[in-house]
């Protein structure tokens, strides 16, 4: 029988409409694309912001899947309510007041990953042409996430710790942007962590000209070492206009995709309808099996573990950078977080050296896909968490062989 296609009876074919415009203005992630060459077997990649799968609490998790399904598999299986679980709800809220915001589980909406809830705030806040401040470089998916919304993406200055509060006093003033986009801690590409006093700047200046606040916080549980940093949202001004994103991906696994959203109450309503328009609810059974091991697991002593064995890898790239990279190199130490940002000496292209990293074996992540506006071309970003300190060793030994360095 011929394919309907090939039928001598078929209609003429129109093509179907375009896309819409947003859908095609938007690139997809050179990282992803890169993270397809580094899965060959025997890559040593610094390319992915991926959490060490051998560190899962697998046993935990499964137990705890075990006892959703045990406990109400009718629950664990049905429809619930957009803002999540209330067991759910109750745990991040005191482990959130724990870290030193008093909130309550109404305060919160359980997402799909963090990664919902700033999608769930762009489409709440931000209209086609509107300004959003971001630093610079900032995270790749959130500026994909901005320029769906045809937002006017404008980049805050920024050095070694982060957004400077004159600069932005001066953009805001001048482009009258509806919100800011932070990370503050341990900021994904650069690693770095926001004083305390550029905190209370920023909180100050957005309570003064007007200003939301977005706080996205996937790895502040990762801190090695130094003093914490209270969240943005806790100083004066940032209470009622900020909006903090966390997340279960780094501290437990980032395939479960749940994450919260703790936002001002009209902020928090407005943003519950645009997920029920987005999904209806996060995963029901996956909230329950973590509301689970919240209750029965110690996910402290459990990030404990996770934090030490980030820490030796850490140790293990920061020994071996400078033998690894040309002379002039420059690089930041973090204090938390999964990422250690590299800059080349003059007339070096992190682009063009990764595609002979890979041919070695060996892969990282280019740092000018993470800029607005002009990229720096000599920044590259490097993940130690996937690796054991002697793999990291034997990476940035085919690294320096790549860059002339060894
Ligand atoms: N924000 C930042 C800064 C991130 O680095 C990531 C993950 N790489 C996310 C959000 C998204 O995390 P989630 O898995 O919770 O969606």
């Amino acid at each position: 029988m011929p394919s309907p296609a090939s039928s001598p009876t078929a209609p003429p074919a129109a093509p179907p409409p375009a896309f819409a415009a947003r859908a095609t203005a938007v690139a997809g992630s050179p990282i992803r694309e890169i993270l397809a060459l580094t899965a060959r077997p025997g890559v040593i990649s610094f390319a992915g912001g991926l959490p060490a799968p051998e560190l899962f609490d697998t046993q935990g998790l499964r137990a705890s899947y075990d006892a959703a399904f045990a406990e109400s598999a009718g629950r664990a299986l049905q429809y619930s309510t957009t803002e999540g679980a209330p067991e759910l709800r109750e745990a991040v809220a005191a482990r959130v007041t724990a870290r030193g915001l008093e909130t309550s589980a109404q305060d919160l909406v359980v997402t799909t990953g963090s990664q919902q809830a700033l999608a769930l705030i762009t489409s709440t806040l931000v209209e086609p042409g509107d300004a959003v401040l971001v630093e610079n470089p900032t995270y790749l998916a959130a500026l994909q996430c901005f320029a769906l919304a045809g937002a006017r993406v404008i980049p805050v200055p920024c050095d070694g710790e982060g957004i400077l509060p004159d600069a932005l006093e001066e953009i805001v003033a001048r482009e009258r942007p509806k919100v800011l986009y932070s990370v503050p801690t341990f900021q994904n590409p650069t690693g770095r962590t926001l004083p305390g006093a550029r905190r209370a700047a920023v909180a100050e200046i957005a309570a003064r000209r007007g200003l939301w606040l977005v706080e996205d916080d996937p790895y502040g549980e990762l801190r090695f070492e130094g003093a914490e940093v209270p969240w943005l949202a806790a100083y004066p001004g940032a209470q009622d206009r900020t909006a903090l994103l966390g997340s279960f991906s780094k501290v437990m696994a980032p395939g479960l995709r749940l994450g919260w959203l703790r936002a001002p109450e009209a902020l928090r309503r407005a943003a519950v309808v645009t997920k029920q328009a987005a999904d209806l609810h996060t995963s029901t059974v996956d909230q329950l099996a973590a509301a689970h091991y919240l209750r029965t697991s110690d996910l402290d002593a459990h990030i404990g573990a996770v934090r030490a064995a980030y820490r030796d890898r850490r140790d293990a790239l920061l020994a071996g950078l400078g033998a690894a990279l040309p002379a002039g190199s420059a690089w930041k130490r973090p204090e938390g977080g999964m990422f250690v940002w590299a800059r080349l000496p003059a007339g070096y292209d992190a682009t063009g050296l990764l595609r002979a990293a890979i041919a070695r074996g060996v892969a990282f992540v280019p740092g000018a896909p993470f800029h607005t506006g002009t990229p720096d071309p000599r920044t590259l970003r490097l993940s130690f968490t996937t690796h054991t300190p002697e793999e990291i060793g034997v990476g940035l030994e085919r690294l320096a062989g790549v860059t002339g360095a060894g």
